[in-house]
């Protein structure tokens, strides 16, 4: 029985895992947080080798003979001014999309160098210098891939940049007029080691970086959002909504009678209920919704992409949900206040708010466990039914 119980509970985490693996599932917050951490590192990346990559023009100025150095140097030279533009250009990054276009853009630039530098360097004459200088030249696009480590990549994303510079080698290894299979094997071999010490480190990191994002945004009682990265958040989706013509609305709760559950039967009772409440809102929820814990027994859900008509709807599977019960057996009842961007014609998402809390208190003062919205289809008695 319990090894069963083991399996279900392991089955249980997959989803967890499945963030590390595919990028499809990430929460917009994460996306966003992980866009800031890619261009950020791209950007001092950049900015490092905008540097360096000139420097070693001495190096192979005494390592290769004329024109081969003058080559290098000019392609050394494109490649630091690209790697100056990415650095430029890594401080407008605003979105997931735009964080891969600077990552693939700056993981590119080596295999290209490298596939261009290549037919210079195969078959020429050079002393000791010279060819370990071919042999680190080679090393490019091993480079590349260990350096997609240091940053917080789903497993699927470093396979697929892995593969793609994997193709470059092999493009690469066709250019040389006598491949040496073994040699061929061995980078091949070299490669798929590398792809694979980079996936599992950049999964660490992005478990790491999805931990700590949770850790500082989502309230360690009820899961649900804090109320500073919530507002964060209702910020974010307001200038959204406002620049899109999109409708969007917001939910303000309040527990009812919540005092006398910490009164008579102690705050960890206290604590029990509004874990059960969370988890009940959750349940109702869009995977674009997010429920913030925006004080002590109040909550706010914020509905992007939601009209007016589609908040009964909302309202009506709160209805079907049980938020739990009171120690004392009695259902849990919420009040709850709705407000609409476009219909109240809100100015910011302050107002939203400040609409949405005062229906909630009208909803209180006609007796509770009631909803009052924007348009009287909206006023609904007895929420939860008892
Ligand atoms: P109403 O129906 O008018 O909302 O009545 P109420 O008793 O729910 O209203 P009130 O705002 O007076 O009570 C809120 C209580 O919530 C007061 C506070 O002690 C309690 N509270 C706030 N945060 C927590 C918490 O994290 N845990 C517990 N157990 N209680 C909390
Ligand atoms: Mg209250
Ligand atoms: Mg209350």
């Amino acid at each position: 029985m319990s090894a069963l119980k083991s399996i279900k509970s392991q089955l249980r985490i997959i989803p967890e895992y499945m963030e590390l693996l595919l990028p499809f599932a990430h929460s917009a917050h994460i996306r966003r947080h992980r866009a800031k951490i890619i261009a950020s590192r791209v950007g001092l990346l950049s900015l490092l080798f905008a540097i360096m990559i000139p420097l070693w023009i001495v190096v192979d100025f005494f390592a290769f003979s004329w024109p081969t150095w003058a080559i290098l140097a000019m392609l050394r030279t494109v490649s630091a001014i690209v790697f100056f533009g990415l650095y430029l250009m890594h401080q407008n990054c605003k979105t997931l999309n735009h964080a891969y276009l600077l990552l693939g853009g700056m993981m590119a630039i080596p295999p290209v160098f490298y596939l261009i530098s290549q037919p210079f360097l195969i078959n020429i004459e050079t002393d000791a210098l010279g060819t370990a200088v071919i042999g680190a030249y080679a090393l490019l696009p091993f480079i590349v891939v260990a350096g997609l480590s240091v940053f917080p990549l789903t497993a699927l994303e470093v396979l697929l940049t892995g593969l793609a510079v994997t193709v470059v080698v092999i493009l690469g290894a066709a250019q040389q007029r006598d491949i040496d299979l073994q040699e061929f094997i061995n980078s091949t071999w070299l490669m798929v080691v590398v792809l694979g010490v980079s996936i599992f480190s950049g999964m660490s990191q992005l478990h790491y970086m999805i931990s700590l994002i949770n850790q500082a945004s989502k309230d360690l009682l009820t899961g649900a959002f804090t109320r500073r990265s919530g507002e964060e958040y209702l910020d974010l989706q307001f200038r959204i909504a406002s620049r899109t013509d999109a409708p969007m609305s917001l939910l303000f709760m309040d527990v009812d009678k919540f005092k006398s559950v910490n009164d008579e039967f102690g705050h960890e009772q206290g604590d029990i209920v509004l874990k059960q409440v969370a988890k009940g809102l959750q349940k109702c929820l869009r995977r674009s919704d997010q429920l913030i814990r925006w004080g002590g027994e109040e909550f706010v859900i914020l509905l992007p992409n939601t009209d007016v008509d589609n908040i009964l709807p909302i309202l009506k599977r709160l209805s079907d949900l049980t938020l739990g019960k009171r120690p004392d057996g009695k259902p849990v009842t919420i009040s709850i206040g709705a407000s609409e961007l476009q219909t109240d014609g809100c100015e910011d998402w302050i107002e939203m708010v400040e609409k949405a809390d005062h229906r909630m208190y009208e909803a209180k003062k006609s007796g509770r466990n009631k909803s009052v919205g924007p348009n009287p289809e909206l006023n609904l008695n007895n929420i939860i039914a008892a």
